[in-house]
C-alpha cells in the first residue's frame, strides 16, 4: 500500500470539461491506484464540474469569474472541501503548484498560453494538447522547456504518434542525427474532403462540426473541415520536433487509421495505427514510458477499408496552405494566423460568416501583421490582442 501511493502521479487538468478534458478524466479513472486529479479547470458547464468534483475529489477547482464559483459553491455538498478559484492567476496557480507532477493543457485556444507556460516554467510533465501555444509562442515556448526543464509529451495524435515513431533518444532539432528524413503528418480531410470548392460557400455549423472519424470541441471540429487544424499541426510539429518546414510532409489518409508516420534515410517509414480514440494519446502520455489500459478498442485489421492517401489540394484547402506559408514567414505571422482564426471560427459558429470567409479574414489579417519581430510573451499577447481587433474589423466587411 506504502509502496503503491508513494507512485501516484498527481494531475492538474486545465479544460477538465472539454472532449480531450473529459477522455483524460476517463483514462484516470481506469487507474485509481496510478493517478489522482489536484486540480481542474473548466469555463462553463459546472454542473459537469461539480460533478468531477463528486468523483475525483480534487483539492481545487479554477472557473471563469466570481458569479461561477459562487454558483458551482452552491452546486456542490455543504460540508465540501474542495477550494473554488476563479480567474487567469488561478489556472498558473493550479498549474504549477508543487504538490502537482504532471499538467494535461487541454483548454482551447490562446487562452491556453500563459497557464500551459505556467506548468512549463514550474518543470511539469507537461501533457499538450493545446497546440495555440505552440502556434502562438513556439521558440519561447520549447526555449521555456528546455530552460526549466520540463517534460513535454504530444497530446495531439498525429504528434503523439510522431513521438511514438521517432527514437528514444531522438535530438530536438537534429532529425538528420536520428537518421529522420521527413514526418509525415496525416490529415483524415474532413467532411469537405471531397466537396468542390463552390460548394464549401453554403457549407452549415453543423455540417463543418461533423467530423467523419473524431468526437471533438466544436472549435477542432471547424478547424479540422476547413483543414486549419492541419496547418495548426504543422506548426506545432515543427516547434515540438525541432525541424524545418520541408521536413514535413502532409499526407491526407481519411481512414484515420494510420495516426502520423516517420520517413527514415534508409527507405523505412514508421506509423502509429490504432482506432480514432483520443484515449490513446492520453494513455500514452500519461503512463509513458510505460504502456496502460486505455480503454479502446484493439485495431481490428480484418476490419479495416483499405487505407489510402491523397495529396491535399490548394484550392479546396486554402487555409492549410496559409498556415505553411505563415509558419515559414514566422512567429508574428502565426501568432496573427491564430488570433484571426479563432475570430473568424466563432464568427463562424455564430453564423455571422460564412465557411469560405475563414479562409478570407485569415488572409487579410497574416498579410496585415506578419512582418512585425516579437521577442516576448507580452508581445506576442499584445500582437494577439491586435490581430482579433482587426480580424473583428474584417468579418464587419466580409459579412453577409
Ligand atoms: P473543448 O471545446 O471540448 O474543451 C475546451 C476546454 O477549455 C473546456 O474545458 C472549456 O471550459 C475550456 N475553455 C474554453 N475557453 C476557455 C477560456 N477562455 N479560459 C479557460 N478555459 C476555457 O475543446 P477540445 O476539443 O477538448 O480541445 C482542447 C484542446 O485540445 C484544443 O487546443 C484542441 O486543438 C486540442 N486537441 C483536441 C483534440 C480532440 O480530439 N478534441 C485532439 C487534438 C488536440
Ligand atoms: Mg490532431
Amino acid at each position: 500500500m506504502q509502496q503503491a501511493s508513494q507512485n501516484v502521479q498527481t494531475i492538474t487538468i486545465l479544460g477538465a470539461t472539454g472532449s480531450i478534458g473529459t477522455s483524460t478524466l476517463d483514462v484516470i479513472s481506469q487507474h485509481p491506484e496510478r493517478y489522482r486529479v489536484y486540480a481542474v479547470s473548466g469555463h462553463s458547464q459546472l454542473q459537469k464540474l461539480a460533478d468531477i468534483a463528486l468523483k475525483f475529489a480534487p483539492k481545487c477547482i479554477v472557473v471563469n469569474n466570481q458569479q461561477d464559483a459562487a454558483q458551482l459553491h452552491s452546486l456542490l455538498p455543504k460540508n465540501t472541501q474542495v477550494q473554488i478559484r476563479h480567474g487567469v492567476d488561478a489556472l498558473a496557480d493550479i498549474a504549477s503548484a508543487k504538490g502537482v507532477d504532471t499538467v494535461m493543457s487541454s483548454i482551447v485556444g490562446a487562452a491556453g498560453l500563459l497557464p500551459t507556460l505556467a506548468a512549463v516554467k514550474a518543470g511539469k510533465k507537461v501533457l499538450l494538447a493545446n497546440k495555440e501555444s505552440l502556434v502562438m509562442s513556439g521558440q519561447l515556448f520549447m526555449q521555456a522547456v528546455r530552460e526549466h526543464n520540463a517534460t513535454l509529451i504530444p497530446i495531439d495524435s498525429e504528434h503523439n504518434a510522431i513521438f511514438q515513431c521517432l527514437p528514444l533518444n531522438y535530438q530536438y532539432g537534429k532529425p538528420g542525427d536520428s537518421g529522420v528524413s521527413h514526418l509525415l503528418l496525416t490529415a483524415s480531410g474532413g467532411p469537405f474532403r471531397e466537396s468542390l470548392p463552390q460548394e464549401l460557400e453554403s457549407v452549415t455549423v453543423s455540417q463543418a462540426c461533423a467530423h467523419p472519424n473524431w468526437d471533438m470541441g466544436q472549435k477542432i471540429s471547424v478547424d479540422s473541415a476547413s483543414m486549419m487544424n492541419k496547418g495548426l499541426e504543422f506548426i506545432e510539429a515543427k516547434w515540438l520536433f525541432g525541424v524545418d518546414e520541408d521536413s514535413i510532409q502532409v499526407v491526407i489518409h481519411p481512414q484515420s487509421t494510420i495516426h502520423s508516420m516517420v520517413q527514415y534515410k534508409d527507405g523505412s517509414v514508421i506509423a502509429q495505427m490504432g482506432n480514432p480514440d483520443m484515449r490513446t494519446p492520453i494513455a500514452h502520455a500519461l503512463a509513458f514510458p510505460e504502456r496502460i489500459n486505455s480503454g479502446v478498442e484493439p485495431l481490428n485489421f480484418f476490419e479495416q477499408a483499405n487505407l489510402s492517401f491523397e495529396k491535399p489540394r490548394e484550392d479546396r484547402f486554402p487555409n492549410l496552405f496559409l498556415a505553411m506559408q505563415a509558419s515559414r514567414i514566422g512567429q508574428a505571422a502565426t501568432t496573427a494566423l491564430n488570433a484571426a482564426n479563432e475570430i473568424a471560427v466563432a464568427a463562424f459558429l455564430n453564423e455571422q460568416i460564412r465557411f469560405t470567409d475563414i479562409y478570407k479574414v485569415n488572409k487579410q489579417v497574416v498579410d496585415a501583421q506578419a512582418n512585425i519581430t516579437l521577442d516576448s510573451i507580452d508581445a506576442i499577447l499584445s500582437h494577439d490582442k491586435v490581430c482579433r481587433d482587426m480580424a473583428e474589423d474584417v468579418i464587419t466587411r466580409v459579412r453577409r
